[in-house]
């Protein structure tokens, strides 16, 4: 099988990218902490809007190498393969490594939430809690309901949608939108075994091309990752300095419940998978994506942390652009472990807080919903809670069209959490199937 290679290899990291991120993130936080104790006036604004500003550009900047990406790797890594037989081994592994994974997180989640019952007290449902939804609801303007609204008609109507969003209508429309990346892939993976069908000396060239894009968007990755402890910390000021505290000691114990499954999958169910099903040593591939991980955790979105993932998988764990170029992009869109958990714990806390009674029935077809929803839920900022309002609306569930107003006040710093999970589920995809494959990976071998 004729492996993709690269003469050099692009955008590798060879100086201390993570500490000067990490850095720039520890400031950030001590910065925006001390800013929320001066009074407000408009040097304040002015600091965290330049901040905001600045934040936004970076992420723009990764969002711009998105679609280019995806496009020449998925179709260059396709590409290379001779005949189907091996993209078709390659896909079931992948697809079926997703669905285990996010199973199994969501696992983590549920037992979590009925052992530790954060919407209970004394096992009555939470008063505090509830009369904090209602509040939530009442402060959250028309703009807030039509956000949250907008976007679960447009993204997650039903699950059916998602199969609908596989082929969009207009290829080039649904490049421009973040929620459409699947269909994009899609039309990557038809191309890419197109070209696979026709003879040699007839696709040379475009095989060429695709090769010379996708190398070209790796060292543009890199330029933008320049300037990522500066982008980095203009995102996170913002964040911290915005974030009400109150909301967050009342739900103190939904927060721990979430931050405590998020730990074990991250910790310990991800770890087991690499070392028994990869052979991997966990703290080296943990080591290795550090800077996707602190990529993600900062931008909440799976999405703009792509081009970062493919550049340390490729350069730091070692898979080959073969293995990366379908596993990655595929996963950031649908493989979301963390997500998925989220879905499962938001949905039963709100049914506790509610009073509603949830048998094991009615838990299993929550499990369902959530990774089916998952896959299809964008790899953007908080777009877990349109699937959640989804859910709960399905599930019948009292105060589900309440509930999400406080969910989203207190969202970004799990959704920073869920991210990097999400992100390092993708990783650990990458780098197994890669071992299954026959590939060597000597960096983070056990
Ligand atoms: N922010 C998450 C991601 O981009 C999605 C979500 O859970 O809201 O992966």
């Amino acid at each position: 099988m004729q492996k993709v290679t690269t003469p050099y290899r692009l955008g590798a990291v060879k100086g201390r990218e993570h500490i000067w991120i990490f850095s720039a993130l520890i400031l950030a936080v001590m910065l925006a902490l001390v800013l929320r104790q001066l009074p407000e006036g408009p040097v304040l604004t002015g600091i965290v809007e330049i901040c905001r500003f600045v934040g936004d550009v970076f992420k723009q900047a990764l969002q711009m190498l998105i679609v280019p990406l995806i496009v020449s790797s998925v179709i260059a890594g396709i590409a290379s393969l001779h005949g189907m037989e091996g993209f078709a081994k390659l896909g079931g592994k992948t697809v079926g490594f997703y669905a285990l994974s996010s199973f199994l997180a969501i696992v983590v989640g549920l037992v979590l939430v009925n052992l530790i019952r954060p919407g209970l007290e004394d096992g009555q449902p939470n008063e505090v809690i509830k009369a904090a939804f209602d509040e939530s609801a009442a402060e959250a303007g028309e703009a807030e309901k039509g956000k949250i609204e907008g976007a679960g008609e447009k993204k997650a109507s039903d699950i059916w949608d998602l199969f609908k969003r596989m082929f969009p209508k207009n290829i080039v429309s649904a490049a421009t939108d973040n929620g459409q990346l699947l269909g994009v892939i899609t039309f990557a993976i038809l191309f890419g075994i197109a070209i696979t069908r026709l003879p040699v000396h007839e696709i040379e060239t475009l095989r060429g091309f695709f090769q010379g894009l996708n190398d070209v968007m790796i060292v543009l990755t890199r330029w933008v990752m320049a300037t990522a402890p500066v982008g980095i910390f203009a995102l996170i000021v913002p964040t911290v300095y915005g974030t009400g505290l109150e909301l967050f000691a009342k739900m103190g114990t939904y927060f721990a419940t979430v931050l405590a499954a998020l730990g074990f999958h991250f910790f310990i169910t991800l770890p087991c998978l690499l070392f028994f099903l990869g052979r991997v040593n966990p703290l080296k591939h943990l080591k290795a994506m550090r800077t996707a991980l602190l990529t993600a955790f900062s931008t909440s979105s799976s999405s703009a942390t792509l081009p970062v993932t493919m550049r340390n998988v490729q350069d730091n764990s070692g898979v080959s652009k073969r293995t990366s170029s379908f596993t990655l992009p595929l996963g950031a869109t649908v493989n979301m472990d963390g997500t998925a958990l989220y879905e499962c714990v938001a949905v039963i806390f709100v049914a506790q807080v509610a009073g509603f009674d949830m048998g094991f029935g009615q838990q299993f077809v929550v499990v369902f919903a959530s990774l089916l929803t998952s896959i299809g839920v964008a790899g953007i900022p908080s777009a877990s809670l349109v699937a959640i309002i989804l859910i709960l609306r399905n599930s019948g569930v009292p105060y589900a069209d309440v509930a999400p107003f406080a969910l989203l006040a207190i969202d970004r710093p799990l959704d920073m959490c869920r991210t990097a999970v999400n992100v390092f589920g993708d990783s650990c995809a990458a780098v197994i199937v890669a071992r299954s494959e026959g590939e060597e990976l000597e960096e983070i071998r056990a």
